[in-house]
């Protein structure tokens, strides 16, 4: 088995000696145990605020833990009545090409492939889906007719939080980096309007793309793009805080100027903060079949961004936080 560990805390973006590489054994199962080969693992923005020395949501790593991370893949040996050989599963266990675990541990999931590709159980219709999904209809309680505004409008998250949006009749406008990112969003996704915030301008650009407002915007990013989308909110907005990768990097995060500080200049723009992993867990399932529904049927498009090997997740990780992927970041870690 190989592992990738969390070898130094990052000060800013995280080099290769943050990250080590090591080899194992696989230990023998015990019984109630199973053995998955991994042949996706899954690049999320949140695992850099895990390399960090703060308490959040999650504990953060220590110093030789393995990366956080979820994969997806195969059970290869089982000593459990729950799982068979040949079973698909995610396992939320880090970045490693082989995982023992227990059958009853709550960080694995048995996939279903009729609602999805394995891959796709690590994003359209599986976390970064989900997050989408409970982000837009519980937190952003959206209304036909209003307008809703997302960034990062290509990727995982805001790139389904807008095709749900026009499915349920809003006015959905993408921001995203790049002429690109925007045709896509625009022409494969069917967003009303994206902007691209790279190109200047974004904050003229908003108040003509949304001449009534915003009634939802989908907080994925912070910095530049929320201090333009703050003065459109109309009374009454709802602003989901999902993230705000801009700030990610940053040396000392609790210093950043988040959307917290922007949007508290707006008295009447409540806080509305959520987090997929502690939050409507036992809707999951109904999430992950509703997606998978909606794939199927194609009115959800996506895509995914694959890099090969664990020894070139760090730098595909890197490249996440700068916008290189181009849809779901995945790793591929071994062939089905
Ligand atoms: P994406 O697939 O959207 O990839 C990240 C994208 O962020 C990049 O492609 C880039 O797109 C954009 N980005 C990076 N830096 C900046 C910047 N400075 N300004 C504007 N955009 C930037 O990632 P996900 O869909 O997985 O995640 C999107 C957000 O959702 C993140 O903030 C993440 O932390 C959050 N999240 C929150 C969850 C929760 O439970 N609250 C769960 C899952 C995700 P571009 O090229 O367009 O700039």
């Amino acid at each position: 088995n190989n592992k990738m560990l969390l070898a130094k805390r990052p000060v800013g973006e995280p080099g290769d000696d943050c990250f080590s590489l090591v080899q194992e054994d696989v230990p023998t199962l015990q019984s109630g145990q199973i053995l998955i080969k991994v042949i996706w693992l899954s690049l999320d923005p949140y695992m850099r605020g895990r390399m960090n020395d703060v308490k959040s949501y999650a504990q953060p790593l220590q110093v030789g833990d393995v990366i956080t991370g979820e994969s997806a893949g195969v059970v290869v040996a089982s000593e459990s009545s729950r799982f068979q050989v040949g079973d698909h599963v995610t396992a939320h266990m880090g970045w490693q090409t082989m995982i023992v675990a227990d059958d009853d541990d709550p960080r694995l999931m048995k996939v279903d492939l009729n609602n999805g590709t394995l891959s796709a159980h690590l994003g359209v219709v599986g976390m970064p889906g989900r997050t989408a999904f409970f982000g837009l209809t519980e937190v952003g309680k959206p209304q036909a007719g209003e307008t809703l505004v997302v960034a990062a409008a290509s990727g995982a998250v805001g790139s389904v939080v807008g095709q749900l949006a026009r499915t349920l009749g809003l006015r959905a406008i993408g921001i995203a980096g790049g002429a690109e990112k925007c045709r896509y969003v625009k022409e494969e996704l069917g967003f009303d309007d994206c902007l691209d915030y790279k190109s200047g301008n974004l904050a003229e650009k908003l108040k003509a793309a949304c001449p009534n407002g915003i009634d939802i915007y989908f907080e994925n990013v912070g910095g530049d793009v929320t201090r333009a989308v703050a003065p459109l909110l109309n009374p009454g907005a709802r602003v989901p805080i999902c993230g705000y990768i801009s700030n990610y990097n940053d040396t000392d995060i609790t210093k950043a100027e988040t959307p917290f500080h922007i949007l508290k200049a707006l008295d009447d723009v409540p806080e509305h903060r959520f987090f997929v992993v502690t939050e409507w867990q036992e809707r999951w399932p109904e999430a992950t079949e509703k997606l998978g529904a909606w794939v199927n049927a194609g009115k959800i498009n996506y895509r995914e961004s694959v890099g090969e090997g664990l020894e070139n997740a760090p730098e595909l990780f890197r490249g996440l936080l700068r916008g290189k992927n181009f849809g779901k970041q995945l790793v591929k870690i071994a062939d089905e």
